[in-house]
C-alpha cells in the first residue's frame, strides 16, 4: 500500500480523513493511529511522511521514486525518526535521544516527523516526556504514534492527538489477497484464521520453524486422544524444545486453539471452517469421538487462560504442564 489510492481500498475512512487534511494543508501536529496488526499503520505513517517531504508529489500522492521517498522507505531520512520498543518497552532514553536529534535543524527545511511504533509500550516516564513535547507544539513537528490499543496510552497524550481508528482487514479480502499472491487455497484458509497481515502470512509460510510447529500441534492434539500417558513426555521432549521465547509460546497456543476448534467445528458439521486439518481427514472423526463438545469448549477456555499466563510472564514449562493436566482431566 504505497499510494493513498491503494490505501483507500483497505482503509477508506482513515484515508479520507488524512488526505483531506493534506489537501487543505492542515496536517495535525500529532496523530494516534490505532489498528490491529496488518491494517496499514506503518504504511499510513510512511504516506504521511512522504506527503511532507516528497519532491514530486502528484496531488496528494507521493512519487515513491524521489530521493526523499526512497529514504523514507528505507528509514534513512534524517528528518523522519522511528522509535520502536527496545526489549519490552520504549524507554525515556530513547525519547531523550530523539529530542536531542530534534534540536539540530533539518536537512532542507525545519520539518521533522517522529513515528513511535507500539506506542502502548512507552514507559510512564517516556510517555510524560513525549507529553511535554506535545504540549509545546512546534508547527514543523509531526508526531505519529502507532498502536494496537490506544486505551493503553495515557489519556493526556490521547487527548492531544488526532485519533485515527483503522478497520480490521476483512477475512475475505485477506483470503483473496493471499490467493492472488500465490498461496494455496488450503494455506490461505489456514492463514486467514491466524493473522490478517500479509507480510506475516508469507513469512510464516516459508518458515521451517513454523511448518514444524504446525506438525507438533496436530501431533499433540492427537496424542491427547490416543496416547494421553505420553503427553507429558512429548511436552518436555518436543514442545518445549521447539517453542522457546514468549512469542513462540503464544503462537503455539494460538495453533492449539485452532486445532481444537477444528474438532469442535467437525462436531457441529461446519467443515468449511476447519483450518489445521484437511476437511474429510479421518483423524477428526477419531478426535471428535474422544472429545465431547462440552469438553472442547472447556479446553478452548483453558487455552485462552494459558495464553494470558504466558503474557503475564508465567514460566512456559509451568503453563504447559498445567494445561496438560487440565486437558487430561
Ligand atoms: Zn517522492
Amino acid at each position: 500500500m504505497k499510494t493513498w489510492e491503494e490505501m483507500e481500498k483497505v482503509q477508506p475512512l482513515a484515508s479520507r480523513i488524512i488526505t483531506n487534511s493534506i489537501q487543505k494543508d492542515r496536517i495535525s501536529h500529532a496523530y494516534l493511529i490505532q489498528g490491529a496488526r496488518g491494517t496499514g499503520k506503518r504504511e499510513i505513517a510512511q504516506l504521511l511522511a512522504k506527503g511532507l517531504f516528497c519532491e514530486q508529489k502528484t496531488g496528494i500522492e507521493p512519487c515513491n521514486a524521489c530521493n526523499m521517498c526512497k529514504r523514507i522507505d528505507s528509514r534513512n531520512h534524517p528528518d523522519v525518526h522511528w522509535i520502536e520498543p527496545e526489549g519490552q518497552s520504549i524507554k525515556i532514553e530513547q525519547v531523550r535521544r530523539l529530542q536531542k536529534e530534534f534540536t539540530y535543524s533539518g536537512l532542507e527545511s525545519d520539518q521533522k516527523v517522529y513515528i513511535i511504533q507500539s506506542a502502548e509500550l512507552l514507559t510512564l516516564n517516556a510517555a510524560n516526556r513525549i507529553l511535554k513535547f506535545l504540549e509545546e507544539p512546534n508547527k514543523k513537528t509531526t508526531a505519529i504514534m502507532l498502536t494496537e490499543n490506544s486505551q493503553a496510552i495515557i489519556a493526556t497524550i490521547r487527548s492531544r492527538c488526532q485519533v485515527i481508528d483503522l478497520q480490521p482487514l476483512s477475512p475475505t479480502l485477506f483470503y483473496e489477497i493471499l490467493v492472488e499472491s500465490g498461496v494455496s487455497e488450503g494455506n490461505a484458509v489456514f492463514m486467514r484464521a491466524l493473522t490478517n497481515d500479509l507480510n506475516e502470512a508469507t513469512r510464516l509460510l516459508s518458515d521451517d520453524w513454523f511448518a514444524e510447529a504446525r506438525k507438533l500441534v496436530v501431533q499433540l492434539v492427537e496424542m491427547f486422544a490416543i496416547n494421553p500417558d505420553d503427553v507429558y513426555l512429548f511436552i518436555h521432549r518436543h514442545w518445549l524444545a521447539h517453542f522457546k521465547d514468549r512469542e513462540q509460546h503464544e503462537q503455539g497456543l494460538d495453533l492449539l486453539l485452532l486445532a481444537f476448534r477444528d474438532v469442535l467445528y467437525f462436531h457441529i458439521g461446519n467443515e468449511a471452517a476447519i483450518v489445521c486439518f484437511q476437511a474429510g481427514d479421518e483423524r477428526l472423526e477419531r478426535l471428535a469421538m474422544h472429545f465431547s463438545q462440552e469438553q472442547l469448549a472447556i479446553i478452548l477456555q483453558q487455552l485462552l487462560q494459558a495464553k494470558r499466563s504466558i503474557k503475564q510472564n508465567v514460566h512456559p514449562t509451568l503453563v504447559m504442564e498445567q494445561l496438560t493436566l487440565q486437558i487430561q482431566r
